[in-house]
């Protein structure tokens, strides 16, 4: 994985996940080597790591089993749920001030 720092323009090679928790709260989230800007990938709570947890199970068996195309869906929806889940999540409980307070 290879992303550009939007800030410095700085080439991250496979940048090194960081998580912090703020009560059941979980950010995964990376930083620039060069600028410490920080990324926020994903923001989570026990509820919704369930979720992905179910979630990955099912697509398992998406590549493992001829699904119907119902399932197809329905792992596809359980997916957009997901992500709109953790940007509900992540505007609730900004990441910056968990990092500052450090
Ligand atoms: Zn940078």
């Amino acid at each position: 994985m290879e992303i550009i720092c939007d800030k410095c323009g700085m080439v991250i090679l496979n940048p090194e996940m960081k998580t912090i928790r703020d009560g059941d709260v979980e950010h995964a989230y990376f930083v620039c080597s060069e600028c410490n800007s920080v990324y926020p990938v994903c923001t989570t709570n026990g509820n919704l790591r369930k979720r992905i947890e179910v979630y990955r199970e099912m697509a398992m068996r998406l590549k493992t089993r001829c699904c119907t195309e119902q399932f197809h869906r329905r792992v596809q929806k359980m997916k957009e749920e997901n992500v709109r889940r953790s940007r509900e999540l992540a505007k609730m409980h900004p990441l910056a001030p968990l990092l500052s307070e450090k």
